[in-house]
């Protein structure tokens, strides 16, 4: 049965229900918005931003505190409402959809002013006599927000506060499977006393996000899936807008012989489970080195053993939040199985529970032949591979179209760090799992087909910004250089010949 499916609309937009994962009972419907609708908020947001980006930074954080506090108070509306359309357990959803939006807004609402005060540059060279610089973060203007299903407060919020507080407006698109929650987030924006237009929420699905795209928006800050970041991508670069793409991942985890196996084996079962698996840095595959494979194994199965799944009260691993991912975790699954890897546990719906629950699963004798341990596989599966050495597990590591994040467990931390710098990957966790984007100070973002740019931290931050240099001369010299005579082209020359063409000259001009 379809989570979300077209209904017949007694207006001109089409209409769209949504299901739950845990009943599969209708839990609301919507109309998409049209791409007129997208045109006219992305209007509205374009005048609601003027006069937002003319507010001090601090004005800008008042309301950001306000928008917190909201968030603080009513924060079991925003349970409630994420729990409804996704099915996840309770605690993931107060630590991504509320712990996490809290703790982003917070610290950009205090550090922003910081990063994004205007810079005196000391001009190198010859020419700091001459010339005065200053670098001004301007805001981009009207940012495009799409988000997938997976976070669907968490993916809002965070990048929300960061164009915020860069003096953006945001006219922000979620995802079709999980609509409900970024209203709640709107409405908490509204009694936060944030202009309404400044922050707007356009349902719809993908053709809706299409026409976000296509709006006249300034930035698209998109995060989603490889093949739809394909398509925003062309399109933006088509229209020459500016976007960062935050895209699927398919991260490894890095057993080596001296770690300590109990905190692995916790990291790996965390890793693969959180969020039903539905985590872009989620562990989606792991590399055990041959001496610790039988005694990790082991330890991984004693712990995925305990985890309790369910549609109520207290359970660790929820519902899949849509049937589209169902059918990929049970293609990779019987794909895997076809090919000789052993189910040692899971590895099937769960037949107890009525909606889509896909038992918490763990999986050896993989390998890159198939698809669990090569595409985004999105579930809560444990696929684990022995390899004789480091180095093995180094090279399948880097063996994948993505590159997103990973992790590497050992007791020398150095190691554990110089192994990371050798994963071609956006960012690596050392006997940890998956924090990095909830680092607020981490530039956060894949390689290779995960993504382009990056989000979070100062650079993130500096993203939703132009930074617009201005330079001043210091009246020390002629303006321009006319008249062009014999004598100043050899000036030039002597200059040319000083400063570049001597030690001396260089290290002054360096
Ligand atoms: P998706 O690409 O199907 O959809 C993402 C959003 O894009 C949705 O709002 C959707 O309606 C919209 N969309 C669809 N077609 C569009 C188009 N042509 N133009 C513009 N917008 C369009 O992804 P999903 O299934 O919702 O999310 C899961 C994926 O997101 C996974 O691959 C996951 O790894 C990835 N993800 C990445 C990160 C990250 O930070 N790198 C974080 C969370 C999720």
């Amino acid at each position: 049965m379809a989570i979300v499916e077209p209904i017949e609309s007694a207006g001109p937009r089409r209409r769209l229900r949504v299901r739950s994962p845990v009943t599969l009972q209708p839990i609301g419907e919507f109309d998409c918005a049209t791409a007129e609708d997208v045109r006219a908020a992305v209007e509205r947001a374009r005048k609601a931003q003027l006069e937002w980006a003319s507010l001090s930074f601090d004005r800008r954080a008042r309301h950001l505190y306000r928008l917190l506090d909201q968030l603080v108070a009513h924060q079991d509306e925003v349970i409630d409402a994420v729990v409804q359309e996704t099915g996840k357990a309770r605690q993931e959803a107060i630590a991504w959809e509320v712990f996490g939006p809290c703790d982003a807004i917070n610290y950009y609402a205090r550090h922003a002013g910081k990063i994004l005060a205007p810079e005196k540059k000391r001009v190198h060279g010859p020419m700091r006599f001459l010339k005065k610089l200053r670098i001004v973060y301007e805001p981009l203007g009207v940012v495009g927000l799409i988000t997938p299903w997976n976070g669907p407060v968490a993916l809002a919020a965070v990048p929300l506060a960061q164009a915020l507080m860069a003096g953006n407006a945001v006219v922000h698109k979620p995802s079709e499977v999980t609509p409900f929650s970024a209203l709640v987030l709107k409405r908490l924006s509204e009694e936060a006393g944030l202009p309404p237009d400044l922050y707007q929420v356009v349902q719809g699905d993908g053709e809706t996000g299409a026409a976000l795209v296509e709006a006249g928006v300034d930035k698209i800050s998109f995060t989603g899936s490889v093949a739809t970041g394909r398509k925003v991508a062309e399109a933006c670069g088509r229209l020459l807008v500016p976007c960062t793409l935050e895209l699927g991942g398919k991260d490894a985890m890095i057993v080596c012989a001296d770690a300590d196996l109990d905190r692995a084996a916790a990291g790996a079962v965390n890793g693969s489970c959180i969020n039903t698996g539905h985590y872009c840095c989620g562990t989606e595959r792991i590399y055990v080195v041959d001496e610790v494979y039988e005694d990790f194994v082991a330890k991984v199965m004693e712990r995925a053993r305990e985890l309790r799944q369910g549609d109520s009260g207290e359970f660790d691993v929820g519902a899949v939040f849509w049937d589209k991912q169902l059918d990929i975790i049970e293609a990779h699954m019987e794909d895997a199985r076809a090919k000789g890897a052993r189910v040692l546990m899971g590895g099937r719906r769960n037949p107890d529970l009525a909606g889509l629950f896909y038992e918490p699963t763990v999986v050896t004798h993989v390998n890159h032949g198939m698809d669990v341990m090569t595409n985004e596989t999105f579930g809560p599966i444990v696929a684990i591979q022995r390899v004789s050495d480091e180095e093995e597990a180094i090279a399948l590591a880097n063996d994948s179209e993505y590159g997103l994040n990973g992790s590497v467990w050992t007791r020398d931390t150095d190691k554990g760090f110089r192994i990371a710098e050798r994963i071609v990957t956006g960012g690596v966790c050392v006997n940890d799992m998956a924090i990095t984007y909830g680092l607020c100070e981490a530039p956060f973002g894949g390689r290779k087909s995960s993504g382009v740019g990056k989000v979070n931290g100062e650079m993130g931050l500096k993203g939703y910004c132009h930074p617009k240099p201005i330079s001043a001369d210091r009246g020390r010299g002629s303006q321009g250089g006319y008249p062009y005579t014999r004598k100043g082209e050899n000036r030039l020359q002597r200059i040319i010949r000083f400063f570049y063409g001597t030690r001396l000259g260089r290290w002054i001009a360096g």
